[in-house]
């Protein structure tokens, strides 16, 4: 049996983020979409929030695992014994961070734990969860950027007004 990582913040879940999600679960036998508890980044959502949200947005996914994990993704990795981590590329400034990553977990795993790379569908393109925070912070709208129920959680967060977001 196959599986792999996609390892992230998911600070919310995006489009972005489940269009990588449903195309990696479809190459993998299983996918474990796993949640980086990082205590020094600050975040809009708590873990336990981000893990809820994943797993309401992928319930229809069999193959997809949520969890989470602390400190290297490399070590996590080795520990469940899983050497594919998946990463999404959406422009070069993404790969250029994302190369020295993947050929430092290559190197400090003696070459056992690959990166693959999945390259955002366009629509995604301009997507991060940064974006969609900042933009839902001034009452923008996201709904065209995450599912409806993130994008509630997101606004409730926030203290925006559903009926007055600004379309
Ligand atoms: P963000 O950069 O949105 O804060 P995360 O740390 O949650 O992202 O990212 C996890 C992974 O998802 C990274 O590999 C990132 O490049 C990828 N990703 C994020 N947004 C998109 C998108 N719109 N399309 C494709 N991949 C994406």
């Amino acid at each position: 049996m196959k599986a792999a990582i996609y390892p992230g913040s998911f600070d919310p879940v995006t489009y972005g983020h489940l269009d990588i999600i449903r195309r990696a679960a479809d190459i993998f036998d299983e996918l474990y979409v796993s949640v980086l508890n990082n205590s020094a980044k600050s975040s809009l959502f708590s873990v336990d929030e981000r893990v809820n949200m994943l797993k309401e947005v992928t319930s229809d996914i069999p193959n997809v695992r949520i969890e989470t994990f602390s400190g290297l993704t490399l070590q996590y990795a080795l520990d469940k014994g899983i050497n594919v981590l998946i990463r999404g590329l959406r422009a070069v400034t993404d790969f250029e961070y994302e190369l020295q990553i993947a050929q430092t977990n290559r190197k400090f795993s003696d070459d056992k734990v690959d990166t693959m790379f999945l390259t955002t569908s366009l629509q995604y393109a301009y997507l991060s969860s940064s974006v969609v925070k900042e933009i839902a912070s001034y009452g923008g709208d996201i709904t065209c950027s995450v599912p409806e129920k993130i994008a509630a959680r997101v606004y409730e967060k926030y203290g925006i007004d559903t009926g007055a977001i600004i379309k």
